[in-house]
């Protein structure tokens, strides 16, 4: 039996336990059982997706069983395994978007950001949870049912990617990858304890990362510590011609060790991020860490963000816009679920599957998105979100010109918060995003690191750097990191 054939075994193990005890982090893996690898009813795959699953998996297994990880060292990843959020397509797992609407659908080709990891040496352990295309704060809105907290199990894991975030803090995995769109990665690492890293916008390829709003999209990456969530990204970074929005750049460089000073960095502590609504034990958790950052030598300097308050506002008229857009290729006809065949026309076709098939919070957003893009409003809500969007924009390029290094505040304003707290009430959830929904509008790279506890629950601190700023904030986090104590109470 080859190394990675029983670190397979190992990992479906782990997994196993995980889902036993109920965490639900993962939609599909390896050896999840008999008719796991099978095409679910109603699926139409395209393409190759069409052949009998049976063969595939068959090439697939025996991929898995030939590699090895001996003389693999210099592949980056050997020996790490990694799991992949649901919304990034896979030829070896189902891609469901933890949705109905693509329920037991395979793709017929697989992610840049995938196919890189596996290059790399990686084992990819299986899909996670998350909320239904990626729309939502607490992993709730998955068609599959909600992942629970590691930490406390009557609470959330964050959102939308709190499947992945929860796989990496269990440790059934060592990495992850999830998906950002406005914070995803950032508030579930937050949390469950974990590092998550959004990178600057057209870094990793979208290739493979089903649509959610376009301008904003980005896959991003989960670790236990902030050098093995920047080592994954750097594995998946870098140009890709399958993506025209990807930036034309080399693979971001594997991260050095944590740096013992941080004299001559100058961090800007934007005072937009800590207004009302800030948590008791997470300002404390700020305020400790900000002590760290000064004992390290690094400069804190007051600085301002004036137009923070439009992000919330703005990111859900941008998001829904492009979602309502991107969503419409799901009608029944090209992929996936199809309710209604034998309907008198096409309209009532698309009607009971698209009625059937998405959830309300994805309901929800395309009835936004349809509204403030039709013809009398365009310039009410989209036209004017657009404006507010350069606005925000040109605050983080002004701080930035002025000579500070890289921001830092609070991922979210509190802890995790508890299993249908904010269920029936969208503008409650939507709060949750905003501290991290700028760096998507801005389309700067921004991360997340434990900075300590409270009541045992995980608090995140947030860096966020400048466009291309990566290798900064991640420098910034190792030597945060090392000082910090990330598990440690705070009151
Ligand atoms: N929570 C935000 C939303 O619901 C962000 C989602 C994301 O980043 N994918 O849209």
């Amino acid at each position: 039996m080859s190394d990675l054939r029983a670190l397979a075994a190992l990992t479906a193990r782990r997994i196993r336990e995980l889902e036993g005890r109920g965490t639900h982090a993962f939609v599909d893996w390896e050896g999840k059982g008999p008719g796991a690898r099978g095409q679910g009813p109603g699926a139409r795959g395209q393409g190759p997706g069409d052949q009998g699953s049976g063969a595939r998996t068959e090439g697939l297994d025996t991929g898995v069983q030939e590699g090895t990880l001996e003389g693999e060292e210099s592949r980056g990843l050997a020996g790490e395994v990694v799991a992949v959020k649901d919304n990034i397509c896979d030829l070896m797992f189902r891609t469901t978007c933890c949705s109905r609407i693509l329920e037991g659908y395979r793709s017929p080709f697989e992610a840049t950001a995938v196919r890189r990891l596996r290059d790399a040496g990686a084992l990819v352990a299986g899909k996670t949870n998350c909320d239904e295309f990626g729309m939502g704060s607490s992993t709730e809105f998955s068609c599959h049912g909600p992942t629970l907290n590691p930490f406390d199990a009557a609470r959330v894991p964050g959102g939308s990617s709190g499947g992945s975030a929860a796989a990496v803090a269990s440790g059934a995995v060592s990495m992850a990858l999830g998906s950002e769109t406005g914070g995803s990665v950032r508030q579930p690492a937050a949390f469950c304890g974990v590092v998550g890293i959004k990178p600057t916008y057209g870094r990793v390829s979208r290739y493979g990362l089903v649509a959610f709003g376009s301008s904003l999209d980005q896959i991003g990456t989960f670790g236990r510590d902030v050098a093995s969530a920047a080592r994954l990204l750097s594995v998946i970074s870098g140009r890709d011609p399958l993506d025209a929005t990807c930036l034309d750049r080399d693979p971001l460089h594997t991260p050095g060790p944590a740096p013992a000073s941080l004299a001559g960095t100058v961090i800007g502590i934007p005072r937009e991020y800590f207004g009302e609504g800030l948590h008791p034990g997470v300002a404390a958790a700020m305020e400790r860490a900000k002590t760290r950052l000064r004992e390290l030598g690094a400069e804190l300097r007051d600085v301002s963000l004036p137009h923070t308050k439009y992000a919330v506002p703005t990111y859900y008229i941008v998001a829904p816009a492009e979602a309502s857009s991107n969503l419409a290729r799901y009608d029944g006809v090209r992929y996936g679920r199809r309710v209604g065949e034998g309907a008198a026309d096409v309209r009532a076709l698309y009607g009971a599957t698209r009625g059937s098939g998405f959830g309300p919070e994805v309901r929800r957003r395309i009835l936004l998105g349809t509204y403030v893009l039709s013809a009398g409003f365009y310039d009410a809500y989209y036209g004017k979100a657009q404006r507010a969007r350069e606005r925000i924009r040109a605050d983080f390029t002004a701080v930035f010109a002025s000579g500070v290094h890289a921001l830092f505040t609070p991922t979210t304003p509190t802890s995790a918060f508890r299993l249908g707290e904010n269920l029936g009430d969208p503008l409650a959830m939507y709060l949750s995003d905003i501290y991290v929904c700028t760096a998507n509008l801005a389309g700067v790279p921004a991360l997340s690191l434990p900075i300590g506890r409270d009541q045992g629950l995980p608090v995140g601190g947030q860096l966020i750097g400048p466009l291309e700023g990566e290798a900064e904030i991640v420098r910034i986090a190792q030597a945060l990191e090392r000082v910090v104590g990330g598990t440690e109470e705070v009151r």
